[in-house]
């Protein structure tokens, strides 16, 4: 039972893209510095059934949970605050609502009732949220509805809040993040946008408790006091979020205008004076005051849209910091990436990264950069499609295997040293049919992979059809490849290393996904470490 349970729902006005996702993470990072359990999940309004068959320009990065679930990037965000797993139960769509919905009234499950919005779409809603609470782990359960308040799809959602809110009363709060734009003609901020989108909210039932208000400039006397009396609420409830130099910043100015205080007051929770941001603090310091710097190239498709390699980004910021150094990321468009102009693209990295990707668009200039890598012995790290793009390069270039490629890309190809796995032959239904989730690995102990990790059973999670060919292990074996980590239970490949290189691997995972602030990917704090050395070899 969900008893004791609090439910935080975080919802959005005004505009898309106020970082709901970062101050739903902030404030279970400070439940969670007061000693509370937490856990954090996001209501997405739209219809696809998950989000792993939209294309990243649709919605950003596609992130994978340990239970190999398709979810929305702000599980990432939860993930890299908190520290904590989060399944397939975190992330919940209009698509997966109905789909279940569905299913039962085929099943008879209604009694011949009429199947509608209210009650069978909400309750089930509700059965989603409070599957988080009846699991007995959490104090804490922060529900992020995807959208803005007002659009068609998140009906549904608000009205199950409304709901919640009746039924729950002290246990349910509604944190509503809205923008406070500042008109530079007038040179004020203006508060009417955020007192439109609480009426919206309000003409749909929902009262929030307490509004967060985005804003470029400090919100001036008088503001939160404007806010608080159109909107109902305290001027204390009245939460400052200004932009911040880095997201991970926004914790500790949540600390500061007491976000976390206004929830356990709110929800009648006795407050525990001790918050333990002690470690938290010292990352942003380390983050803020770098003492080195380096530049890693980053060649992928998806250059034009800034969530769509999201989880590697952090990752580097994780793994920067934790060599108290600054990565810069410059990004390269795989497609204008040729023989002709890779050394003048390339000139002055200190190490590259091939991204993950599906499909033949850009795939030449990836493995143009990876031989760069390879034959300049510039560090280099390749996820995925990364990895894959290395094995074909390393075939064509070095074993001269004329025309090596993924059956991906070419299905003909004379030398298929990436194809598809068995388990993936037949499957015509793309959604949700990948390898994905976490799969073990266990390491060669003299690997890079495993200075890295420094230890010998690892696990990864994965999303993809296509593997290294184990036909081919043997000829790359005897070439100077080393087949650093193979999954024990198929025998399959999951990182390739150069031995005569100083550092470059390839992994079949995605390392990225299980970065976290507490714990920094060690591939990617390795691979940070060997670009900074890289970096001072060159300046000898
Ligand atoms: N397209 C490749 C596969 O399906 C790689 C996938 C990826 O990079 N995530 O195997």
């Amino acid at each position: 039972m969900d008893h004791n349970v609090k439910y935080i729902f975080v919802t959005g006005g005004v505009s898309s893209s106020l970082g709901k996702g970062i101050i739903s993470s902030s404030l279970a990072k400070l439940l969670l510095a007061r000693g509370f359990k937490v856990t954090i999940q996001k209501l997405d309004p739209y219809i696809n059934i998950d989000p792993g068959t939209l294309n990243p320009y649709e919605h950003g990065e596609c992130y994978v949970t340990e239970d190999g679930a398709e979810t929305d990037l702000d599980l990432g965000h939860y993930e890299r605050f908190s520290n904590t797993r989060t399944s397939q139960a975190n992330n919940v769509t209009t698509g997966r609502i109905y789909q279940n919905v569905i299913t039962k009234e085929r099943k008879g499950e209604y009694l011949g009732t009429t199947v509608q919005v209210i009650p069978h779409i909400t309750d089930e809603i509700k059965r989603s949220v409070r599957l988080l609470g009846q699991t007995g782990k959490y104090d804490f359960v922060i529900t992020e509805i995807g959208g803005t308040v007002g659009d068609i799809e998140s009906f549904p959602f608000i009205e199950t809040v409304r709901q919640m809110k009746w039924e729950l009363g002290h246990r349910v709060v509604v944190i509503h993040l809205t923008l406070v734009p500042y008109l530079k003609s007038a040179g004020e901020l203006k508060t009417k946008p955020t007192q439109h989108s609480v009426k919206s909210l309000l003409e749909q039932g929902v009262q929030p408790d307490i509004i967060v208000a985005r804003t470029e400039h400090p919100l001036y006397e008088g503001v939160k006091q404007k806010i608080a009396q159109f909107c109902n609420v305290a001027p204390t409830a009245v939460i400052e979020s200004r932009d911040a130099e880095t997201i991970y910043e926004v914790p500790l100015l949540m600390l500061e205008e007491g976000l976390d205080l206004e929830v356990l007051k709110k929800t009648e929770t006795p407050i525990p004076e001790k918050v333990d941001l002690a470690n938290w603090k010292k990352f942003v310091n380390n983050l803020k005051n770098p003492k080195y710097e380096v530049t890693i190239g980053l060649v992928g498709k998806y250059t034009e849209l800034k969530d769509a390699y999201k989880s590697i980004n952090e990752s580097f910021i994780h793994g920067g910091a934790a060599n108290q150094t600054k990565v810069n990321i410059k990004l390269f468009q795989s497609e204008d990436v040729t023989t002709k102009n890779i050394a003048s693209k390339m000139k002055g990295l200190d190490g590259i990264l091939v991204a993950p990707g599906f499909g033949s668009r850009g795939i030449e200039g990836k493995i143009e950069a990876i031989r760069y890598a390879r034959e300049n012995k510039i560090p280099f790290l390749g996820i995925c499609l990364g990895m894959q793009c290395a094995a074909i390069e390393f075939s064509r270039n070095v074993l001269k295997l004329k025309g090596a490629h993924s059956t991906e890309m070419d299905p003909k190809t004379p030398y298929p040293v990436i194809d598809l796995m068995e388990e993936q032959k037949g499957i015509d239904n793309l959604g949700g049919t990948m390898r994905l989730g976490s799969y073990k690995c266990k390491l060669d102990t003299e690997s890079k992979a495993y200075q890295a990790y420094k230890k010998e059973m690892i696990h990864e999670r994965h999303r993809h059809r296509y593997e290294f060919n184990n036909e081919f292990r043997k000829l790359f074996e005897e070439n100077g490849v080393r087949l650093a980590g193979i999954n024990p239970e198929k025998d399959l490949v999951e990182i390739i290393e150069l031995k005569d290189h100083p550092w470059f691997v390839g992994v079949q995972f995605h390392p990225e996904y299980s970065s976290t602030v507490k714990e920094p990917h060690p591939l990617f704090v390795g691979f940070v470490k060997a670009a900074l050395e890289y970096n001072h070899s060159k300046e000898k």
